[in-house]
């Protein structure tokens, strides 16, 4: 269905969001980093600071409303979406 994380198109990402939200929603957790390719540096220019999924919590890090666990601020996974667009 996906070739790379480096060559995911806007609809499959949204496609991917859908299906993380249907899934977290259905089984009410969040995904695991891993499925989603979730990295603690950015990727070309984008991380979670400036992604719609992610909230600042206390000590530096954040929370995603789609996989679980903390997350940098400067970290970044597949299911990115920007919150400009
Ligand atoms: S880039 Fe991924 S891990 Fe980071 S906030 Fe967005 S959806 Fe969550």
């Amino acid at each position: 269905m996906f070739t790379t994380a480096s060559h995911i198109s806007r609809r499959q990402c949204l496609t991917l969001v859908c299906m993380a939200t249907t899934h977290s929603v259905l089984a009410n957790t969040k995904a695991d980093k891993r499925d989603f390719h979730y990295q603690d540096g950015p990727k070309d220019g984008k991380s979670c600071a400036s992604c719609r999924m992610f909230s600042l919590s206390t000590g530096g890090v954040g929370v995603c409303a789609i996989v679980d666990g903390d997350v940098s601020p400067k970290g970044w996974c597949m299911a990115y979406s920007s919150r400009s667009t």
